[in-house]
């Protein structure tokens, strides 16, 4: 078995076991976390873009909070070029996440070679409760810029209590004049910030696509074998055409994010387009997939604490993470009008 293939294994064994305790808990067993780690899960440059994108899928068909830690610390891995940490994002602060720019609070004190002193509040920073080093975006001498912190005195970390995407290790954190190193070019902070998050709104594609597995191998064998009217209800056309459309969805969703990967390891960057048309496609998957498993599911689709539960609450979130959905809109109808206004007949 190859060390990939042998952490695929790793994670349908145990995801199974623990993805209720981690929703539970708002936290991953430590256990978890070294067990992906020992078996290279934090190391994105080495697995590359496609086996981290198959290890996304696969945990987020029992945990997309454990596809989101994988995730999170991957885009961080392979914007500065560095595999070993678990790190975390952060970026958003208190006065909102999609006017970066203007919500900009934390300072960078730089000293020479880049060296400086980090001070603000983030929020909603995925990992930060797991982090051995968070990539942190803040206003430097030339303007917003990326920099990177070690994890230690001076971090004060709180658990955000969401209801979705319990045991991401999404917090709050508090820099008090912490040492931090400069990684991003001096003023273009907004610019990296915007293409480390291209590669989590491609992956949202992945988690979409997992979610909407995980929701239909839960509930499928369950609900679609069920007697009613004395026939099995998957024999009815109406469930046969919700079926079916979720299966049109799921084979182009997987070979368009199949072919964006492709792309971006040809060309070494992900393509905005492709991230932003991904995220927008396994959002809007997952919460259709998630709807028609309750849908067939009946009252035993609102059962507290199942595995349906959860990916319900989960597929919701990936219309605000990563970019809520109008930004992400924003930008996939500018490309749009960009490449039709001119068009000819
Ligand atoms: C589970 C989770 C994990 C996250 N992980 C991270 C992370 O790791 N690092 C990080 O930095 N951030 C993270 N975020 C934050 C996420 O990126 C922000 O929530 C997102 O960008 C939206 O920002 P906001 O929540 O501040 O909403 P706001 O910016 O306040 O926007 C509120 C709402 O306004 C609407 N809106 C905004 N702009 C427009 C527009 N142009 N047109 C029309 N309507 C609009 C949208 O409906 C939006 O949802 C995470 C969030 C969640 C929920």
């Amino acid at each position: 078995m190859s060390p990939f293939e042998d952490l695929v294994s790793y994670i349908n064994l145990e995801l199974p076991k623990v993805s209720g305790v981690i929703d539970q808990n708002n936290l991953a067993p430590q256990e978890l976390i070294d067990g992906l780690r020992s078996r290279g899960a934090f190391n994105a440059l080495n697995l590359g873009l496609n086996n981290v994108y198959a290890l996304v899928r696969a945990s987020a068909r029992w945990s997309p909070a454990v596809a989101h830690i994988i995730m999170t610390s991957a885009s961080v891995a392979f914007r500065i070029n560095r595999d070993g940490p678990l790190y975390s994002l952060c970026i958003t602060e208190p006065g909102g996440g999609s006017d970066i720019k203007s919500n900009l609070k934390t300072v960078a004190d730089e000293r020479t070679s880049g060296e400086a002193y980090l001070t603000g509040e983030k929020i909603y920073a995925s990992n930060s409760l797991y982090a051995d080093e968070f990539l942190v975006l803040a206003n430097g001498p030339q303007g917003p810029t990326l920099y990177l912190a070690k994890g230690g005195p001076g971090i004060k970390v709180e658990a955000q209590d969401l209801f979705t995407f319990r045991g991401a290790g999404v917090g709050r954190v508090v820099f008090e004049g912490v040492p931090a190193q400069r990684v991003g070019t001096p003023g273009k902070g907004i610019r990296e910030a915007l293409e480390t998050v291209n590669f989590e709104r491609l992956s949202y594609g992945f988690i979409g696509l997992g979610i909407a597995e995980g929701a239909l191998e839960e509930t499928g064998p369950q609900a679609l074998t069920k007697k009613i009217f004395g026939q099995e209800l998957g024999s009815f056309q109406g469930v046969k055409w919700m079926m079916a459309d979720l299966l049109i969805d799921m084979r182009l969703l997987e070979e368009f994010v199949a072919s964006a990967v492709s792309k971006a390891e040809r060309e070494g960057k992900v393509d905005p387009l492709d991230a932003a048309i991904a995220k927008a496609t396994g959002a809007q998957l997952a919460q259709r997939a998630t709807w028609v498993a309750m849908q067939i599911m009946g009252g035993r689709g609102f059962t507290r604490g199942s595995r349906l539960e959860r990916l319900a609450r989960d597929a919701r979130m990936l219309d605000i993470g990563g970019g809520a959905r109008e930004v992400v809109y924003d930008f996939i109808g500018e490309q749009a009008v960009n490449r039709f206004k001119n068009a000819t007949r």
